[in-house]
This record gives C-alpha cells, sequence and structure tokens, in this order.
C-alpha cells in the first residue's frame, strides 16, 4: 500500500514530466536564462522567486547549474525555490549542485529539507550520498527529511544506513517506555522521532513488515537474498524513466532506443 503510493506519486511526475515533449536545445536555454538574469535583477524577492519559478521547467543542463548558483545565497524563499526547481531534473548538475549546497545552509534547516526532499525528486541512486549523510542531523527535523527523501527514491543502496538509524531509533524508543531496564535513561526524542519514518522506510523498499530492529535484522538475513530488484532508467529524449525487469533487456520504451545516450541509471527499486 505504502508502496503503491510511491509509485502513484512518481506516475504523476513522469506524467507531467512527459508533457513536455522534450529538453530544450542550448540556444533555447540561453534565450530563458538571459530572460531569467533580466528578471532576477528584480529588488523585490516574490519577483525573484517568479523568476527562478519561470526557468524551472526548462530543461537544460546550462539552466541546472544556473539554478544550483543560487542554493547558496540570496534569501531562504529563494533557495528554497531553486532547490524545488533542480528537484523536477535528474542531471548530474542538479545532483552535485544540490549535494553541494547542504553544508553552506547549515543556519537554514528549511532550505536544508528543501534540499534533501529535492534530491529524493531526482529519483537517482546518485543522490543517496548526501541523503544518507544527514540522517544523524536529528535538529530541526532535517534527519526525518533525509529518511523521507530516501523513502521517494526507495533503493536497496538505503538499507544498510537505514537499519542503523532504525537501530538508534529503536533503542531510544526501549528507553522512552522504560523497557531498557533503566530509570535514569532519558530517551533522545528527536533521535526517537526517526523510528517510524525508518521502519515505512525499510518496509517500502524491501517489503518487509517487522515492527522491531531486532525482528527486521533476523528477517533481512533469512529474506534479503531473495529480494528481486528492477533497473530504473531515464530517457533524455523524452524526459520519463523505464523500468527493467531483473534479468531482461535494456530497451527504452519512449522512443524505440533510438536516441543516443538513452538509458541514463537511476536506480535499482523492489521488483514488483
Ligand atoms: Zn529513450
Amino acid at each position: 500500500m505504502l508502496r503503491m503510493t510511491t509509485v502513484a506519486v512518481a506516475l504523476v511526475l513522469s506524467l507531467s514530466a512527459a508533457a513536455k515533449a522534450r529538453a530544450e536545445s542550448d540556444d533555447e536555454a540561453k534565450t530563458k536564462i538571459d530572460e531569467f538574469n533580466k528578471a532576477f535583477a528584480a529588488k523585490d524577492e516574490s519577483a525573484r522567486v517568479a523568476a527562478v519559478e519561470a526557468l524551472a521547467p526548462v530543461m537544460n543542463a546550462s539552466v541546472s547549474k544556473v539554478l544550483a548558483g543560487l542554493l547558496a545565497r540570496d534569501t531562504q524563499d529563494v533557495r528554497i525555490a531553486a532547490a524545488k526547481a533542480l528537484g523536477r531534473v535528474a542531471d548530474d548538475a542538479a545532483i552535485t549542485g544540490l549535494s553541494g549546497a547542504i553544508e553552506a545552509n547549515k543556519k537554514m534547516p528549511e532550505v536544508q529539507k528543501a534540499i534533501l526532499s529535492a534530491l529524493g525528486s531526482t529519483d537517482s541512486e546518485k543522490a543517496l550520498p548526501a541523503i544518507h549523510k544527514m540522517f544523524d542531523k536529528y535538529k530541526d527535523g532535517v534527519a526525518a527529511a533525509a529518511v523521507d527523501a530516501a523513502d521517494k527514491i526507495c533503493s536497496p543502496a538505503s538499507i544498510d544506513v537505514l537499519m542503523e538509524v532504525f537501530h538508534k531509533a529503536d533503542l531510544e524508543k526501549a528507553k522512552a517506555s522504560g523497557a531498557s531496564g533503566s530509570n535514569q535513561d532519558t530517551p533522545n526524542r528527536d533521535i526517537e522521532d526517526l523510528f517510524d519514518p525508518t521502519k515505512k522506510t525499510l518496509g517500502d523498499i524491501t517489503g518487509g513488515s517487522e515492527v522491531s530492529y531486532k525482528g527486521w535484522k533476523e528477517w533481512y538475513k533469512k529474506e534479503g537474498g531473495k529480494l528481486k530488484w528492477t533497473s530504473v532508467y531515464w530517457c533524455p529524449g523524452t524526459q520519463k524513466e523505464f523500468d527493467v525487469a531483473p534479468g531482461a533487456q535494456k530497451l527504452c520504451p519512449n522512443d524505440g532506443d533510438k536516441v543516443k545516450g538513452c538509458g541514463v541509471f537511476l536506480k535499482k527499486k523492489p521488483a514488483p
């Protein structure tokens, strides 16, 4: 059920992307960037946010670079708008830009959360190292946003590090319920709060439904090796994703696999 929601969201995203027939050429992108630069010179913050939003649908790596350059300067709202815009593309410039801007926004947790959400929206395993790094930033809900981002991507590459977080959250939960045997243990609520999101994400990735760390560890030891993974690729020509079942041949159904450079690997996901 939870996984169906993820699939449904991914479908909506790919359908909205499908409304665009193709990626913009470099010349078209240059025209749009020139227009953006003029509009972005405005003093008014909401006008700058609008300029970012107007540039967002233009699919071209040079646009991703312009947007990435905004993540560590300007106001919080402008940074968040740029992060959201970058989440719509899965190109390397977007992922590198988003990943590299997290540290610079240490004092702006709302921006960090928007960046993490955008990294999740890229749907690429390349976004995972930056996401996993934030699993222990418990304050202000940053770690929870990182777990949500990993849930969006739903890749087996997150399992081990999620298990570690789930273990820590399980220990805090035990303290909170007094099950740890010591009354003097004060639970860390920020870590305990990660119990449900990590449990959900582990379930979405593996299909398992254990309710404790111990149960998960045992279940995964027994079942982990039997899980099958579908590979997900991206077709830059049509801006659409496509799945390749375990053991099947990679063939793009969107444009007949005729376009050079088609089939950029995004991630693995649970096979249906
Ligand atoms: Zn294709």
